[in-house]
């Protein structure tokens, strides 16, 4: 079987989602220039059969260089080909863990856990943010920025202070973890903190970017999304491209969702799987636009007054809307919401088995839990839930549920203070 298809076209483009418009691969602008749509990237796929592809990308795991090394650039030809001047940590390379105590809290026997808190800054934007800031480079941006919850800034930081790109950050003044401001401010991103929202900053970036020239790296950077498809491709590569039933992920900005659906389609696109696993993405109940819309079979765009514990997915107006439209449909995905009790009840299971993740990413397991309670995850199959970041990235939520929170929520650990005797230490020990 060959792959792909016969055209002159160069190996990447860029094509607006809304009206078709395309224009070239070096293009720096953020939108579409006729209609101002978001811009999606597109590749020529190789002229390779599936085998070559898959022992390209087998061969390159684990091998030299530091291309190879990356769990992103691994996939070169499906995130973007031809660039040899890459700037990598690297990245990726994420666990697939089972936890015998995570599987019976979800009541979803074989649950895999993809924990992406495993990459460099924390979280699974540092994989769009090695193709972002590649992509500046190569085009010669003088600085960069972001609107961010935190983890995307944190990850900008990083990554520009490799690149000795000047980076600009804007966060939210109020609702910020903890772990997240601390990275953007010690990496040495210019950090503002901007008096409103997450949408506020978003749309302050974006005029940024149009008049003072800095390249914008938000989630609607088409780049991004090619890095952040690696999740997925990743996942498949781990289960040997055997094509789970399903994929759980938190969902916000809808970045993920949308990332996810396009991987899936070009994998079965250039043949490397023969179908389609069902997106699952899931939520908090106080930032859950999208999952109202899917509710009323996507008739019309919904907004929301963001509010949740789960900063990363504390977001009201979701910037890749309609992309993520496109991957529940294709994909006979369901979007579902979970209170922020069952999203941190879910997160001190998965603590509490030693994984630990972020509050938001414990929203798939939250997801997982009530896919199966409600007979739509059915016995026997197989699931994999996306963890998005590391515990220590947001620890105010944790000493607050563990240590303050009255009255004690579900498997809150008290810490027990105690006089220095031995006699102390025996008791505890009893109790
Ligand atoms: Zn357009």
């Amino acid at each position: 079987m060959t792959l792909g298809f016969s055209t002159d076209r160069p190996d990447s483009w860029q094509a607006c989602s809304a009206c078709g418009n395309e224009t070239i691969i070096t293009d720096p602008r953020p939108r579409c220039g006729n209609c101002g749509g978001l811009l999606e990237v597109h590749h020529r796929a190789p002229d390779l059969t599936r085998d070559e592809v898959l022992r390209r990308f087998t061969e390159r795991r684990g091998g030299r260089g530091a291309a190879a090394a990356s769990g992103v650039w691994r996939f070169q030809e499906m995130v973007l080909p031809g660039v040899s001047d890459i700037v990598s940590h690297p990245e990726g390379n994420t666990p697939l863990l089972r936890r015998a105590a995570v599987e019976r809290w979800s009541g979803v026997p074989g649950l895999a856990l993809k924990h992406e808190g495993y990459n460099p800054t924390g979280s699974f934007k540092d994989r769009g943010m090695t193709v972002g800031v590649t992509q500046a480079r190569r085009i010669g941006a003088r600085a960069v920025g972001c609107a961010s919850t935190g983890n995307t800034a944190a990850s900008l930081a990083a990554y520009a202070a490799q690149a000795e790109i000047p980076a600009l950050v804007l966060v939210p003044a109020e609702g910020v973890a903890l772990g997240k401001l601390a990275q953007s401010l010690a990496y040495g991103a210019r950090t503002l903190l901007v008096r409103g929202d997450f949408d506020d900053c978003l749309r302050l970036v974006e005029e940024a970017s149009r008049e003072l020239g800095v390249y914008l790296l938000n989630s609607i950077n088409p780049f991004r999304i090619e890095g952040q498809k690696t999740i997925v491709l990743e996942l498949l590569q781990q289960l040997g491209w055997e094509v789970p039933d399903w994929i759980v992920l938190p969902a916000g900005n809808l970045g993920n969702t949308s990332a996810f659906g396009k991987a899936l389609h070009e994998a079965e696109r250039w043949g490397l799987i023969d179908r389609q696993p069902r997106l699952a993405a899931v939520q908090a109940a106080g930032a859950a636009p999208f999952a109202t819309s899917f509710a009323e079979q996507f008739r019309q765009r919904r907004k929301v007054k963001a509010e949740t514990v789960a900063t990363a997915i504390r977001i009201g107006d979701p910037a890749s809307w309609d992309r993520a439209v496109r991957a529940i449909v294709e994909t006979d995905g369901v979007v579902l919401a979970v209170s922020d009790d069952e999203i941190l009840e879910a997160k001190a299971a998965v603590d509490a088995a030693g994984v630990g993740c972020e509050p938001a990413s414990a929203a798939s397991v939250a997801g997982a839990r009530r896919l199966a309670r409600e007979g739509a995850i059915q016995p026997g199959q197989s699931v994999v839930a996306i963890l998005t970041g590391h515990v220590l990235k947001d620890p105010g939520i944790l000493l607050e549920y563990h240590r303050e929170r009255q009255p004690s929520p579900p498997g809150a650990n008290r810490p027990i203070e105690i006089d220095a005797r031995l006699s102390e230490v025996e008791r505890v020990l009893k109790a």
